[in-house]
């Protein structure tokens, strides 16, 4: 369980302490039109998991009361949800279509009450009548039908004797209710379709708010959780439940915020579109934020669920980053799988002075040594990396293979660069290259070569051919209105990609870190012995987060003029070519992209911290400001560090190891002693601070400690919620992470 209580869980617990429920049955009920998406997992998640945190039980119910847009293949998907999210529903799957029988015995009820009546209206008058907001509405003509003849004509309805839209059946309740939900609610309709289930056994179909209730009645529920655009259709749940007299044991609704995430859409009729417009491929895209998506592209089941949980549940409507998500699964992939060497853009290596060939033991695990798991990495006279890793005229700082630079091959040799071997475009098609024998990763380097970097390669000869697909965020738009908006580049297939061939053969896993490129999974569906097809799932760091995109009709930036002796210095063509690059691709803002631009150790710095992590904007930042602080007073070879810590630092912060505040403490040490600034914030016991459960005590003794504070806060003074906040901070020494503790001490206040 959470350790912190939702508001639901209260009122569970609540009603179990008041003897109000024996049991908690809960419910997850969707309409079986579409396939599910992340939105359901979280219902699913808050549905089961309360009836399981309370011994409870949770069914699973199609609300299939639409016959017209319903299908078997539907709540197999659903079903199938269910269960890939690890839980498992009370007895049968249980079908709204189960109870229409019943339902319609308590519709013949209702009239027999005067309680409801045959409403024979048209649609536009129906509109006309139901009034506005501001205007009460009027009750049609047909409300003074007599007990019986609405008896007649509901089962002539039923009888199938009327043609669609002729008559409805409604409630009598008030036309002139401030909740217009209240006004006369529709019951029952006719419709003359065949039902997935029901066949053509009715012509009529109850309305969600008669059958919602009614199911939930029947089934024995006690708290009927449902998302916030069903608060007004409380007061009729309520009113039906009441009015028929059903009171023992009877369910109470209960509302929370709809999830929402940015960059993609989350209705199922919106995903229907995708699907049937041939956007995707089809319900399971790996592009798609449903279910059957996440779990073709290699998400896990725990990342979703530590997902919904760290969402938490809340009353208002908001919009999650879907960087929270991707966070959610590199957090879980991170130390489970597998880490293997990939090229997804292959340049030939000749490595002349060597001969025959070799099998390096290599860990799967190198992070994490006592985990066992080795493989055989083939190593010859050809190989393979990454055509990245190798630059020509490097820029500087560049700190992998150049004509000038050796680099470690990752788990192998150092090489170095004896010749560049061009076809006549000119293009690189070869490197020819020596390695030093004594250098072997692991073993006592005697070679005297130093590198700044270690590189992924393939054997040539053992090397598999394999196929990679690469997302992108579906949409362009973060809040995306229309299909208008999908992002043409959301799929890319790279056909030629080389991978180690223990990835194929051995099959550790099914989900691998390709070291230094992100996570991959062996796609469930198209993955074949002759041609291995991997999902990328997620890149190592987030490289969109942190992404501002330049808005559209906002003028170009300007690049700020210097002052050099009183007059106004224009950028050289190189320099501009930089400051445009920075401002229009990467999102810096003019101030940053000037200061970076104009100075070329500066600039050179940036763009290789970039080659390792790709943050812009935070790396950015660190340059200009502490990074430049130090070139004023030392040339970038006297530095203690280099810009691959920077990145490290940087995605540090990225990732909330560390708060900013402590970064810049780590800075410092690393100026002084060029330690990686991981091994620092380990030496130093920095680690930032999320746990609630190490924050809440802390919180609870500022409270305790500030009586008078709380008082004002809670009297409307809640511009006291940064005095709480900044105690809290400054009571761990900056380590807590800020956006936690505000959450916290705002939940904490509050009570
Ligand atoms: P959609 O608009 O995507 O079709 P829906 O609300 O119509 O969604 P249902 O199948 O009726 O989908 O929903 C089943 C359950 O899942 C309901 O209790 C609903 O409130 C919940 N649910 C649907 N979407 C979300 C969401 N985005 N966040 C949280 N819960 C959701
Ligand atoms: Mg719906």
């Amino acid at each position: 369980m959470s350790e912190h209580k939702d508001f639901l869980r209260t009122i569970v617990e609540k009603d179990l302490k008041s003897g109000k429920y024996k049991e908690i049955v809960t419910r997850f009920p969707p309409e079986p039109n579409g396939f599910p998406h992340i939105g359901h997992a979280k219902s699913i998640a808050i549905n089961f998991g309360i009836a399981s945190d309370y011994n409870g039980h949770c069914n699973l119910r199609m609300d299939d009361t639409n016959p017209t847009t319903e299908d078997t293949k539907y709540v197999e998907a659903l079903k199938g949800a269910v269960e890939w999210l690890g839980f498992e529903w009370n007895g049968n799957v249980r079908f709204t279509s189960d109870y229409f029988h019943k339902i319609y015995d308590y519709a013949i009820q209702l009239i027999k009450m005067d309680k409801a009546y045959i409403d024979s209206i048209n649609e536009e008058e129906m509109r006309e009548f139901r009034g506005t907001v501001t205007q009460a509405g009027k009750r049609s003509k047909y409300a003074q039908r007599s007990i019986e003849e609405n008896l007649d004509l509901f089962k002539r309805m039923k009888n199938g004797e009327f043609k669609d839209g002729e008559h409805v059946l409604r409630a009598k309740i008030d036309m002139s209710a401030a909740n217009m939900k209240m006004r006369d609610p529709l019951l029952y309709r006719i419709r003359h379709s065949h039902h997935f289930r029901a066949g053509n056994e009715w012509s009529i179909y109850p309305m969600y708010d008669f059958a919602h209730c009614l199911s939930d009645y029947i089934e024995g529920v006690s708290h009927s959780i449902c998302t916030l655009e069903f608060e007004n259709n409380r007061d009729v749940y309520n009113w039906v439940l009441d009015t028929l007299g059903l009171k023992v044991n009877r369910p109470y609704q209960h509302e929370f915020a709809r999830l929402g995430i940015n960059y993609t859409v989350m209705s199922k009729r919106k995903l229907l579109e995708l699907v049937e417009g041939g956007l995707v491929s089809g319900w399971d895209d790996p592009r798609l934020p449903t279910i059957a998506g996440y779990k073709r592209r290699g998400y896990t089941p725990e990342s979703i669920l530590n997902f919904c949980d760290s969402v938490g549940i809340a009353k208002a409507n908001s919009m999650v980053d879907v960087a929270q998500l991707e966070f959610c699964i590199r957090d879980d992939l991170n130390t489970k799988v597998p880490r293997v060497l990939s090229v997804l853009n292959p340049l030939k290596v000749t490595i002349e002075n060597y001969d025959g060939s070799e099998e390096i033991d290599a860990p799967y695990y190198p992070h994490d040594v006592p985990k066992d798991g080795m493989r055989k990495l083939p190593f010859s006279k050809e190989i393979y990396i990454e055509r990245d890793d190798f630059m020509e005229t490097p820029l500087k700082g560049y700190f992998r293979l150049t004509p000038d630079q050796g680099v470690r091959l990752r788990h192998a040799y150092i090489i170095t660069c004896k010749e560049v071997v061009k076809d006549s475009n000119g293009e690189i098609i070869e490197i020819k290259a020596e390695y030093y024998p004594e250098s072997k990763s692991g073993a006592e380097d005697t070679s005297g070569i130093k590198v700044k970097s270690a590189i992924q390669w393939v054997s040539a000869a053992e090397a598999k051919k394999v196929e990679v697909r690469v997302y992108d965020r579906l949409f362009k738009d973060e809040a995306p209105e229309g299909l208008e908006d999908v992002n043409p580049d959301s799929l890319r297939i790279i056909k030629n990609a080389l991978i180690e061939p223990a990835v194929i053969t051995n099959r550790p896993d099914e989900r691998f870190q390709f070291e230094r490129q992100g996570y991959f999974y062996a796609d469930p569906i198209d993955y074949t012995d002759e041609l291995p097809v991997f999902n990328k799932i997620v890149g190592l760091k987030d490289s969109w987060g942190k992404k501002t995109k330049p808005k559209e009709n906002v003028p170009k930036p300007q690049a700020k003029q210097v002052q050099v002796d009183g007059e106004v210095a224009a950028m050289s063509e190189k320099e501009q070519v930089l400051f445009d690059k920075y401002t229009s691709q990467l999102g810096l803002n003019a101030e940053v992209a000037n200061t970076l631009a104009r100075d070329e150790q500066l600039s050179s710095f940036y763009e290789e911290a970039l080659l390792s992590l790709n943050s812009p904007v935070a790396i950015a930042n660190i340059v200009t400001n502490e990074v430049a602080r130090e070139l004023k007073e030392k040339h970038s070879d006297e530095l203690k560090f280099n810009a691959e810590q920077i990145s490290e630092l940087v995605k540090m912060i990225d990732d909330e190891t560390i708060s900013n505040k402590i970064a810049k403490q780590v800075f410092e040490e690393m100026t002084k002693s060029g330690d990686n600034p991981t091994k620092i914030v380990e030496d130093k016991g920095l680690l930032q601070i999320s746990d609630p459960a190490k924050i809440t005590p802390i919180i609870d003794e500022i409270i305790a400690k500030n009586p008078d504070n709380v008082a004002k806060f809670r009297a409307g003074n809640t511009k006291l919620l940064g005095f709480f906040v900044g105690q809290v901070l400054k009571n761990t020494g900056g380590k807590a992470n800020p956006q936690v503790v505000n959450k916290l001490v705002a939940q904490s206040l509050k009570e």
